[in-house]
């Protein structure tokens, strides 16, 4: 196995660049598990040290919250807004939440994803560095992309509220469905398909219900058309 160790953000950027399967190595919880991403001829940029590892609160009153942070470290902090957290502790083994990074879980764009559903609805943007320079990028429409960049930090408005609600077997098996509402806006990571996000609890007509080992198309076009109402008329 070749693990890279780039001296600054750009240069692990554009040794992803040259590489086309290598993948970046943050928490290593999804890149190195069994039966994971990676192949036999896979290289490793190891991005530790290199992007922010921490929780603060900015003067306009966002929380920066850099890509290095663990689903653990969300889960403690006191600036992390709720849902958040909930969404974290979707992640239900405490050592994998341990490791486990914000930056790792949304580059890892799974459509089972812990987070992503949770920050697309909160429409969170993150600051990302391409081989062009610094830009900012939001969740909702990174997920569905297989672009390169290296994820620095996420802002998040503290003051927002909402909740996720995820449908799976038990707690260790993969989500068939996992919905999010934020202020108006909604989003539903559903297996097999892609993220669908807007303003609207139809979202649920928007996706392309494929069958899964979590469940029939028509399982999880019932699950995520009536999930938002439910929750609401709680
Ligand atoms: C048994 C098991 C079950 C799992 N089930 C789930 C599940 O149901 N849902 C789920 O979402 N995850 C699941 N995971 C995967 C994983 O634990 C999480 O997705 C985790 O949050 C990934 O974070 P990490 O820091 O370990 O990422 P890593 O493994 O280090 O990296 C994962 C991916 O993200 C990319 N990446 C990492 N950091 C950045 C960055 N800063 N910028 C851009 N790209 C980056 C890498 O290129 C790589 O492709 C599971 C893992 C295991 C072992």
């Amino acid at each position: 196995m070749v693990i890279h160790h780039p001296r600054t953000p750009l240069d692990a950027v554009m040794l992803k660049k040259e590489r086309e399967d290598a993948l970046y190595l943050a928490g290593g919880t999804e890149d190195l598990r069994l039966n994971g991403p990676m192949g036999e001829a896979t290289e490793l940029i190891d991005i530790n040290g290199l992007v922010p590892s921490t929780i603060e609160k900015r003067e306009d009153g966002l929380i920066k919250v850099g890509a290095l942070v663990t689903l653990q470290e969300m889960i403690e902090s006191d600036l992390i807004p709720e849902y958040f957290k909930t969404a974290c502790r979707f992640c239900s083994s405490f050592e994998k939440r341990n490791a486990a990074t914000i930056g790792g879980n949304v580059g890892a764009r799974r459509d089972d994803s812990y987070l992503i559903a949770a920050l697309a609805a909160a429409d969170v943007s993150f600051m990302s560095i391409t081989p062009h320079g610094e830009e900012l990028k939001s969740v909702s429409e990174y997920a569905n992309t297989h672009c390169k960049r290296l994820i620095e930090y996420f802002l998040i408005d503290p003051d927002t509220k909402g909740y996720v609600h995820r449908f799976g077997i038990t707690a260790n098996t993969h989500a068939a469905v996992i919905a999010a509402r934020v202020g108006k806006r909604y989003a539903l990571s559903v297996k097999g398909s892609n993220l669908v996000c807007g303003n609207t609890p139809d979202i649920y007509k928007d996706v392309d219900y494929k069958d899964t080992l979590e469940g029939s198309a028509e399982y999880k076009r019932y699950l995520a058309s009536t999930v938002f109402t439910l929750k609401e008329a709680k």
